[in-house]
């Protein structure tokens, strides 16, 4: 089968030709149908410091994805054989601390697809078939490959309460917006969005913020402040990882205010603990991964019920074999979600 791989430690990406993946006794063999590029992707193929201390190469890599279940370990409960599945990317173990305390997205031995073990860049992978989450048969296969990276906003969002407040959204990339979406579906009823990019604060636009701030040339926490009574937004959430819209946002936070913090900065950052979380009485929440399984069943209700759109998200669709384009574009960052095909006849949408 054809895979995108890391092949040695060092930037790039290679096709290569390998064997379908072995189904275990408890796995499903999935034929991935779709495919989308996260930001992690990108640090892997640059071979950033993050991907040099997380990485081993050789690796296939991805991690977000759809397809259909084509065979069944004899001890795989789940999936039937044909269903269309989307796939979680965290692998836990069941048996820790976290898993058996319902916190299976803290858990201590997790495996992450395309990072820790070989991904979803290929024509089939083998999970666990607890991984496999079901997807309504006439779900559009890129929305159904990027819900693995909507959990991310779905559970960012749904950490503090929302419902009624003013929210500011630090960070309009593909999670940002649809952080946006999810918050107003959730009730929110003020959502302002940061980004320096006109592009994504279009995008952010599309995706139901009422105000957007380029920070870069307007006071964000000026606007933040006329925009609600000189009081500051009750929930901030933090999706740029960016240290000066971090600061920012919580400046522009009210005393007492909730922040969920799921941008990674990647570094340490220097941060005004004080006045920024002390004095004023913040609650602050880490964000990681998605909530086994609350979130997938959040997103099951806020998709099906039509609450949030994902449709204007996915931008761009790629074959698979074109990987290097659909890459280059991701790095542009003029682009939403970028959805990748096997097999191009599967594409949901026309083909860049
Ligand atoms: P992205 O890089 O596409 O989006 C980040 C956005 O922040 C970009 O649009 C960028 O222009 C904007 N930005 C940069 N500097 C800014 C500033 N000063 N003010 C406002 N905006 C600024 O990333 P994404 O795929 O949307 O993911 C969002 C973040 O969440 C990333 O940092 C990613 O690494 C992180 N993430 C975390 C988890 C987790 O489990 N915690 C999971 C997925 C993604
Ligand atoms: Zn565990």
């Amino acid at each position: 089968m054809r895979a995108i791989v890391k092949p040695t430690a060092g930037s790039g990406l290679e096709m290569v030709d390998l064997p379908i993946p072995e189904c275990g006794p408890e796995d499903v063999l999935i034929q991935v149908k779709a495919t989308s590029i996260c930001g992690t992707d990108l640090h892997i193929a640059r071979w950033d410091p993050w991907a040099e201390t997380h990485v081993t190469p050789p690796l296939v890599i991805g991690h977000e994805m759809c397809g259909v279940v084509v065979d069944k370990g004899p001890k795989a409960n789940g999936p039937d054989l044909g269903q269309l599945v989307s796939v979680e990317s965290h692998v836990v173990c069941g048996r820790c601390r976290f898993c058996r305390t319902g916190k299976g997205h803290l858990c201590d031995n997790t495996q992450i697809l395309g990072v820790d073990r070989d991904g979803v860049y290929a024509e089939y992978v083998a999970v666990p078939a607890i991984n496999a989450w079901p997807d309504p048969p006439d779900m559009p296969l890129s929305i159904a490959s990027l819900q693995e990276n909507f959990g991310n906003a779905v559970h960012t969002v749904s950490v503090p309460s929302v419902s009624g407040r003013k929210v500011l959204v630090t960070g309009c990339g593909p999670v940002g917006v649809m952080a946006i979406a999810t918050a107003k579906a959730m009730g929110a009823r003020l959502v302002i969005a940061s980004d320096i990019s006109a592009y994504r604060l279009d995008m952010a636009k599309t995706m139901g913020a009422d105000v957007t701030v380029d920070p870069s040339s307007q006071d964000l926490v000026a606007v933040v402040r006329e925009m609600t009574d000189g009081e500051g937004v009750d929930v901030l959430l933090e999706m740029s990882g960016a240290p000066s819209a971090i600061d920012q946002g919580f400046r522009s936070l009210v005393r007492g205010g909730e922040a969920a913090l799921l941008g990674l900065s990647s570094r340490s950052l220097e941060f005004d603990l004080d006045d920024n979380v002390i004095f004023k009485g913040a609650t602050v929440h880490g964000i990681v991964g998605r909530r086994l399984w609350d979130t997938w069943y959040e997103m099951r209700g806020l998709l099906r019920s039509g609450a949030v759109d994902l449709g204007p998200v996915v931008t761009h669709r790629f074959a698979l074999d074109d990987f290097e384009r659909a890459f280059d574009l991701m790095a542009s960052g003029e682009c939403g979600k970028v959805v990748m095909f096997p097999d191009p006849a599967d594409a949901d949408g026309p083909l860049s």
